[in-house]
């Protein structure tokens, strides 16, 4: 990827500066996970650190820490299925 093409908004992507706050992982991009581009971000959302696997929860422009404990069965269903492809991803 160029510069010029990392600053552009990609089609499923919106341009998301901030840091993970577990690992301190900078990011530059959220995902759209549930429906690829049709679905935009939105706060109560929750985010997944690609480098350390750190959950949390979008809020306004930047993250807020999350309990995953408190989160609704079928969230914590999606974020062990997206942890358990990470770590096949991560230590493949
Ligand atoms: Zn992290």
């Amino acid at each position: 990827m160029t510069n010029k093409a990392a600053g552009e908004a990609r089609k499923g992507y919106e341009k998301f500066t901030g840091k993970c706050l577990s690992c301190g992982y900078q990011f530059e991009f959220a995902s759209y996970t549930s429906d690829g581009d049709k679905v935009r971000r939105r706060d109560g959302d929750i985010s997944f650190c690609i480098n350390c696997s750190a959950t949390a929860e979008f809020s306004g422009n930047g993250l807020k820490p999350v309990d995953e404990k408190e989160l609704p069965i079928e969230v914590k269903a999606g974020i062990e299925a997206t942890r358990q492809a990470w770590l096949k991803v991560k230590y493949k």
